[in-house]
């Protein structure tokens, strides 16, 4: 048995042998004995005295000599030292090198604590966000970018989508930011620099406003003389049936580049509809209604309305009467002779519904995710011959961005198709208030 715990009972043995001979030998045993117990205590304490200076003089040194427990335990504490200083030395490691990482990152970074205070950003940061090391670390991020899209954003509490803003008024620096959380109320601010692409797309954007609006005044001309020469030429049938055709193929260029000027001015501006009103959805519906059973007249269609009256909506008149209208038209459009058509206006638990329903020709479901892309068209010809610009359902589908609200399309080829625009109940409005019905 050499075990630490063995060497202390021999140790406390020899030492009591030891008390137990001298008294023997001087014949004074009640003395030798305790003062052999107190010599035993009195080493103890000189081995923790040894084992707490070398602890506070930060174990420099090598550790004490000792044996028995405490030699036992000196080892065991040095050891656990050593590897908690080697687990300090790889954490510091990793810490030089995530930071060496995200400093040579292009997006810069911030990592923000429970109230949105700044710990630590990288370099990038600097340059991009103009943020000042060490000043701005504790500052709140909402003190220092102070767009009110970006301030909304953070205490919107909904980070899944990132946001855009400039990074500050007299800069045209545009910026991507999104805010992942992560551990205990931490976040990780990733801000991306957009500018160009965005610049890109404001210059498309320009590019084919104005190529509309400089083929709108040739075009609208254009078609007013053939208009005429129409008129003219009724005695010869032949060439007046080529100024309708020609008349014809005017009107739907006309069309398109109205649609595309739509779309422009849907898109300028960041997205939200400019100013919006309380709009009168069931006078709206019941006059898209009444245009469908005019239109539709003609192949024997019936149209069939159910409208809540007292339903109204927040939201930009002009821009839902374009995607109603839209939805209603490609309903006529694409319901051959006697079919039905179903438009209702209703609200339930999650939010208000606009569904027009149509027994048409329905669409094959490989094409359902592309038809709100511009120019998407499943059947080209019947969309022209129709009268269809391609841009309908994307004027749609921007309009409902806007007012915070979904486009649903379930169809069946054959059967007919079903759209339901459904709009948040934070933008209903339960009766007419008394100055817009006035
Ligand atoms: P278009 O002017 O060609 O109708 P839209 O953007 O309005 O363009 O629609 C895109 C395509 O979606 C159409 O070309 C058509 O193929 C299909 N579509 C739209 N609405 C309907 C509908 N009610 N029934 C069947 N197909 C439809």
């Amino acid at each position: 048995m050499t075990g630490p715990w063995t060497v202390e009972l021999w140790r406390l043995a020899g030492f009591v042998l030891a008390g137990l001979v001298l008294g023997w030998l001087f014949g004074a045993l009640a003395w030798t004995l305790p003062l052999s117990l107190l010599a035993y205590i009195g080493w103890q304490l000189h081995q923790l005295r040894r084992f707490v200076n070398w602890i506070r003089a930060g174990r420099r040194d090598d550790p004490p000599d000792a044996s028995g427990v405490w030699g036992d335990l000196i080892n065991e504490h040095y050891r656990l030292y050593m590897r908690g200083r080697r687990r300090k030395k790889k954490i510091a490691k990793l810490l030089t090198r995530f930071h060496e990482a995200s400093a040579a990152m292009p997006d810069a970074t911030v990592i923000l604590g429970p109230r949105y205070d700044i710990e630590w950003f990288n370099e990038a940061a600097v340059r991009l966000l103009e943020l000042k090391s060490p000043d701005d670390v504790g500052q709140r991020i909402t003190n220092l970018l102070r767009h009110p899209d970006f301030v909304a954003y953070m205490n919107g509490g909904e980070y899944g989508e990132p946001v855009e803003f400039p990074v500050s008024p007299d800069s045209d620096r545009r910026v991507s930011a999104r805010l992942v959380p992560f551990g205990n109320r931490q976040f990780l601010l990733s801000v991306r620099d957009v500018t160009r692409i965005h610049r890109l797309e404001q210059m498309r954007r320009d590019f084919v406003a104005n190529v509309s609006h400089e083929l709108r005044t040739p075009l609208t001309v254009i078609t007013g003389y053939l208009e005429s020469l129409a008129e003219d030429a009724r005695e010869d049938p032949q060439l007046a049936h080529t100024y309708r055709a020609m008349e014809a193929q005017a009107t739907r260029m006309r069309r398109t580049i109205e649609d595309l000027l739509a779309l422009s001015r849907l898109e300028s501006g960041d997205g939200r509809p400019p100013e919006t009103r309380p709009v009168s959805v069931p006078a709206m519906v019941a006059g898209l209604a009444e245009d469908a059973r005019v239109l539709g007249a003609e192949s024997g269609l019936t149209v069939e309305l159910e409208s809540d009256p007292d339903l109204w909506l927040q939201g930009v008149e002009s821009e839902l009467q374009s995607a109603f209208s839209n939805l209603v038209s490609n309903a006529v459009r694409y319901t051959p002779p006697g079919g039905r058509i179903t438009l209702r206006w209703y609200a339930d638990d999650a939010g208000a519904h606009f569904e027009v329903r149509d027994t048409g020709i329905g669409i094959a479901p490989r094409h359902i995710p592309r038809i709100t892309e511009r120019f998407y068209r499943v059947d080209s010809d019947r969309s022209r011959v129709s009268g269809g610009t391609g841009l309908g359902l994307a004027i749609v589908k921007h309009v409902l961005q806007r007012h915070d609200a979904r486009l649903k399309i379930e169809s069946r080829p054959g059967e007919g198709s079903r759209f339901t625009c459904s709009f948040p109940a934070t933008r209903i409005l339960h009766r007419p208030p008394r100055s817009a019905s006035a």
